[in-house]
């Protein structure tokens, strides 16, 4: 089911990364392990009563990709800056958080803000949608909290008043946002592969979808997804079903002007959390971006599949050493997902497209293989035996046995005499070892330790 999506709103300084911080809690490891990506980190899970929900800092996307100087108010970047979170925010939220301060009252910047929220929330049988709450933060005292009724000026109706430091106020403002979110609706289940077509705009995804359920191949249905106008398209290759994710949102996509490109990735983070396999294009004629690598990190913290598409290789002059040089460059930048194929394809003149879903539909059936107990305690004993792992103050890990728990993803619990001694490294190394045996192509797996009782 797709959890509901919550966009936090406002102008610089108002607090929307630390309501961020706290309403999502811990940092996103790998992505943040990524040079590069951990400014970008702008979605985040939280939860409350029980009730997952995405948050998004609209804050941290920062469209115009200038943001060394502070912003002046009524400088244009400052304005389009503005009206491009709440663009965003009403395009990819459920409910809008439209964050103030309570510190510095009712603010020009803030009225801005209230505005284009205003004019780009959609009626919708008599209510503005999405839903938008205001909240005045860094009411921190008495005082200040009796502050909040002054920003009922801003039209917004009854403002909360928190602070995102203390944790005050944060209650009663999850318990009216939990109320706005739209009733669940439970997706259909059926044993199709679903396949996320996930990447930076104008890498060619409409182009390569537009090949993939072509009419060369019969489209079975499109079905309404369970996101606002997300579209999926069923096929079906060889006999096997297949379940391309929001195919609506890759077309519209193909639309995005330069600039504001980086809101696509909410989009994609959506599509990757409901897909089994996540096709991630990447442009022969670019170097592989920050943003790619970002998107490439939240496949694997999702514990998703993947194959990657370099699109456009008809584009770029080649040698008998280009794909190779391409490879070993991808290998290198995507080095936390060094299992996944990749495929050098135009979508354009249909160069190995014809490979794209057999690939998937490999990796989807690694994804749900399973390796016998006696398989994986023979990988253990001669990785152990091969390579000890080295002592710490005194002690060194000692694996007894293992066991696959489960796959989709291959997760192996190992047993071991104290998991702490068990240092990353390591762990890599083992799930080295295990794809020495078995490829696991394309797919994450999973190394858990346990002490032996
Ligand atoms: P953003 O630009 O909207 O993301 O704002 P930040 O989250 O970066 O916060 C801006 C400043 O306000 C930082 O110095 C925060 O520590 C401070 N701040 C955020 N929330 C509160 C709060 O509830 N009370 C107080 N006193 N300061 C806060
Ligand atoms: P999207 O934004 O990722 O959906 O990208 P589109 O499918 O809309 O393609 C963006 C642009 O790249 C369009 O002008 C396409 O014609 C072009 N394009 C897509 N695939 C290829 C390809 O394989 N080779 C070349 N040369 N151009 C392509």
């Amino acid at each position: 089911m797709t959890k509901p999506v919550v966009a936090l709103v406002g102008r610089p300084n108002v607090g929307k990364s630390t309501l961020f911080n706290r309403l999502s809690g811990e940092p996103r490891a790998i992505v943040d392990n990524i040079p590069g990506t951990t400014r970008d980190r702008l979605f985040g899970e939280s939860s409350w009563n029980g009730i997952s929900f995405d948050i998004i800092d609209t804050g941290g996307i920062d469209p115009s990709s200038s943001r060394k100087d502070p912003l002046s108010i009524g400088s244009s970047d400052y304005i389009k800056q503005i009206r491009s979170q709440a663009e965003m925010a009403v395009q990819e939220a459920d409910v809008i958080l439209f964050i103030t301060d309570a510190s510095t009252g009712v603010t020009p910047a803030d009225i801005e803000v209230a505005e284009m929220l205003r004019r780009n929330q959609k009626e919708v049988d008599g209510r503005f949608r999405p839903p938008v709450l205001l909240v005045v933060n860094k009411a921190d005292s008495a005082g200040l909290r009796s502050n909040a009724v002054d920003f009922h000026e801003l039209g917004m109706g009854e403002p909360y008043a928190i602070s995102a430091v203390h944790g005050t106020g944060t209650g009663d403002l999850l318990d009216a946002l939990v109320a706005e979110f739209p009733e669940a609706v439970e997706e259909e289940e059926d044993d199709s592969i679903k396949v996320a077509i996930v990447g930076k705009p104008n890498v060619g995804k409409s182009s390569l979808l537009n090949r993939l359920a072509g009419e060369e191949r019969a489209i079975v249905s499109p079905i309404a997804g369970t996101t606002r106008d997300a579209i999926d398209t069923q096929i079906e290759y060889n006999g096997i079903k297949l379940t391309l994710i929001d195919t609506a949102g890759i077309r519209k996509r193909g639309k995005v002007e330069p600039g504001v490109e980086k809101f696509s990735v909410i989009r994609s983070m959506r599509s990757i959390e409901r897909a089994d396999v996540a096709i991630l294009v990447l442009d022969a004629t670019e170097g592989l971006s920050a943003q790619d690598a970002h998107i490439a990190g939240y496949i694997v913290e999702a514990w998703k599949s993947a194959v990657v598409v370099v699109n456009k290789w008809d584009a770029i002059e080649k040698d008998t050493y280009t794909m190779a040089q391409y490879t070993a460059k991808i290998q290198e930048d995507l080095k936390f997902m060094d299992y996944v194929p990749i495929l050098f394809i135009s979508a354009k003149t249909n160069q190995r497209v014809d490979q794209v879903l057999p690939m998937v539909i490999r990796v989807q059936e690694e994804r749900l293989a399973r390796l016998t107990t006696s398989q994986l305690n023979r990988i253990i004993q001669s990785a152990q035996d091969a390579h000890a792992s080295p002592a710490h103050k005194g002690r060194s890990l000692r694996m007894y046995y293992g066991t696959q728990v489960r796959s989709d993803p291959p997760t192996f619990l190992i047993y071991v005499n104290d998991p702490a001694l068990a240092h990353f490294t390591y762990i890599r190394y083992l799930e080295n070892a295990i794809r020495k045996e078995y490829n696991f192509i394309g797919t994450p797996i999973r190394v858990i330790m346990r002490p032996r009782r």
